[in-house]
């Protein structure tokens, strides 16, 4: 080692068993020694500053800051803060022995164990961390109260020296990194900037970066790499919508603006701060792509930690910052502690406390957001009890037409008309005549369109005493002259198997109010959900019975003509075509039934002729 030597030492026995240990585990996330050292050294002008309005410490004027730098042809790293310094003795004690004794209960706790994925914080362990990069740690330090410079070398194997330091420093710490070949990304200043701006980019203590052996451009004020005061430490009605959106673009990058946030400000009886922005959602899979950074006291800790934040929260985008979060215990710790849980249910209830607020108090403004909201709500609210309970009554239904209207309004509007029954379409295109026969027999149409809708309903009625019905499931009492009594006919209803090739089709003749319409087809609604579930799943619904009912409408005009015709022939072609029509309103055709259908049509166009 160094010449000059005042004291030997080696950490412990041990070392030798634990260095590797811990490069070993902390080695998928090498990069955290950065945020380890920059927070020490944050820490180190903390607890300063604390002293000094203390009064135990009267300041120098000299501004607190951090330095981070790269002399890449000397192969070190430096970070150095204006802080608290140590004197020989606490490095003894607080490097030596305490930031060992961290390093060995790590490795009790770790060694053997396969909870690779607890470790989030390793907070502790910090100082140690330097040597996934480096081969040699140096320290150069000097107590704020003015006792002696002192240097200390320390190498990968744990053993150490505290050697003379000829140059006097002002108060403060520089721990000096000689990178080894472990280290070698660290050599590049864009690696270091875009770690630093990943972990440290709101550490309390303003941090300057720079490369040595970068051209220092002439009148160039170097500005801090981090935002010292966070938005989301503020009081909440201190900050400006403009600085919720500068502040969302700036973190997550994002052009577009998000819908509006949520801003927590907790400090009793749990303490946590965050903000929740909704962002604009494009599609419906984009939307489980959010983002939540969890800090610890303004220090960066991971994106999307599910233990914290309830899985559907995870489409929004934010930053939670949790100072009582035990960050160096594992994952199962995570997933039983109280704190975590109590977190959880505040921001579900936060969450759901301004979006029914809104509700209540904006509905204009909540209607026109609604397009965005609906997926998280309803998934949340799958996901969720008691999100779904205190977001129920402010949960809006869309119609056919556009417009919203909450699951009791629907109720109250149809009254008794459809005995309970809610009636939806699910491409309003495709299902167009379904929707103007309900239309006209004044029931309103819902539109339901996304996979999660599904579940959602299936919710709802389990719920309540409704039924939810795709349009095309029955023929509503509403839409049926009920005077006229439906009958079956065997006859017919061969006639039109034979026509269509659908051996299960049931046949119903029946008085539509609507004489326009000659026949529709119904499917019936559990039938047709277990399609929907098993196509969702890639399953094959070809051998499936297709039971669906062709009812004919005895008031139509061309069925009257079909019943009274007596041409075979042209009876069963007409039927085929029938069929093909109504089916054709119900969904796309197959490529055999559109080929079918193209040569009816044309035969029919000549018959015409
Ligand atoms: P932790 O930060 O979790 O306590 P570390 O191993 O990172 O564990 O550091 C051990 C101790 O060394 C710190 O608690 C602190 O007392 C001291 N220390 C580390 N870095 C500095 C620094 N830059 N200035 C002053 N003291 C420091």
């Amino acid at each position: 080692m160094e010449e000059n030597i005042k004291e030997r030492g080696g950490i412990s026995v041990e070392t030798s068993h634990i260095f590797p240990v811990i490069k070993k585990w902390l080695y998928s996330e090498k990069e955290i020694f950065l945020r380890e050292l920059v927070s020490n050294a944050c820490d180190a002008v903390t607890k300063l500053k604390r002293l000094s309005s203390l009064g135990q410490y009267e300041g120098d004027g000299m501004p607190y800051r951090v330095d981070v730098t790269l002399d890449a042809t000397a192969r070190t790293l430096t970070v150095s803060d204006n802080g608290i310094g140590m004197s020989e003795d606490e490095v003894k004690k607080y490097i030596c022995q305490i930031a060992l004794s961290g390093a060995l209960d790590f490795v009790e706790k770790y060694e053997g164990g396969d909870d690779k994925n607890g470790i989030i914080g390793h907070f502790g362990l910090g100082f140690y961390s330097a040597f996934m990069v480096a081969e040699k740690v140096e320290v150069i330090t000097r107590s704020f109260t003015g006792s002696e410079t002192v240097r200390f070398v320390c190498d990968e194997n744990g053993s150490y020296a505290f050697t003379e330091c000829d140059t006097v420093r002002e108060r403060g710490t520089d721990v000096i990194l000689h990178l080894g070949s472990e280290g070698e990304e660290y050599l590049s200043a864009d690696k270091l900037k875009q770690v630093l701006y990943k972990y440290c980019a709101f550490m309390p203590v303003e941090i300057y970066f720079s490369d040595l052996s970068a051209e220092n451009k002439e009148g160039e004020v170097p500005a801090p790499i981090n935002d010292v005061d966070p938005l989301w430490q503020k009081n909440p009605s201190d900050v400006s919508e403009q600085e919720y959106k500068a502040f969302y673009s700036k973190v997550f990058g994002d052009y577009r603006e998000p819908l509006f946030q949520i801003h927590i400000n907790a400090d009793y009886p749990l303490n946590f701060k965050g903000i929740l922005y909704f962002p604009k959602i494009q599609s419906e899979y984009e939307s489980l792509e959010g983002q939540v950074k969890l800090y610890y006291n303004q220090v960066f800790v991971a994106d999307n930690i599910k233990e914290v934040i309830p899985e559907y929260l995870l489409m929004l985008r934010g930053v939670l910052d949790c100072p009582e979060l035990p960050l160096n215990v594992s994952r199962s710790y995570l997933q039983n502690s109280g704190y975590v849980s109590r977190i959880s249910s505040h921001i579900t209830k936060k969450v759901a406390d301004k979006l029914s607020g809104m509700f209540r108090n904006e509905r204009e403004g909540y209607e026109k957001l609604w397009k965005d909201l609906k997926l998280f709500v309803e998934y949340g609210s799958l996901r969720d009890r008691k999100f779904h309970e205190r977001m129920k009554d402010a949960v809006l239904l869309e119609k056919v037409d556009g417009s919203l209207v909450t699951f009791s309004e629907y109720k109250e509007a149809v009254g008794e008309s459809t005995e309970k029954k809610c009636y939806y379409a699910t491409d309003p295109v495709t299902q167009a005549q379904y929707v103007s026969l309900f239309e006209n027999a004044g029931i309103p149409v819902l539109l339901f369109d996304k996979v999660v809708d599904t579940q959602y309903i299936a919710m709802l009625e389990q719920e309540s005493d409704w039924k939810f019905l795709r349009i095309d499931a029955e023929l509503a009492d509403a839409l049926r002259d009920k005077e006229i009594e439906e009958k079956e006919d065997a006859d017919l209803q061969a006639l039109f198997v034979s026509a269509s090739g659908e051996e299960n089709l049931k046949l119903k003749l029946t008085a539509f109010k609507d004489e326009e319409v000659p026949a529709v087809l119904n499917l019936g609604e559990e039938d047709r959900r277990m399609r929907d579930m098993m196509q969702m799943y890639g399953m094959d619904t070809a051998g499936l019975p297709a039971a669906s009912t062709l009812q004919l409408n005895t008031k139509s005009s061309l069925v009257k003509k079909l019943l009274a015709c007596t041409d075979e022939q042209a009876k069963k072609n007409a039927a085929g075509h029938i069929y093909l029509l109504a089916l054709l309103s119900q969904r796309p055709l197959s490529a055999d039934e559109l080929k079918r259908f193209l040569a009816d049509s044309y035969r029919n166009l000549e018959n015409s002729l």
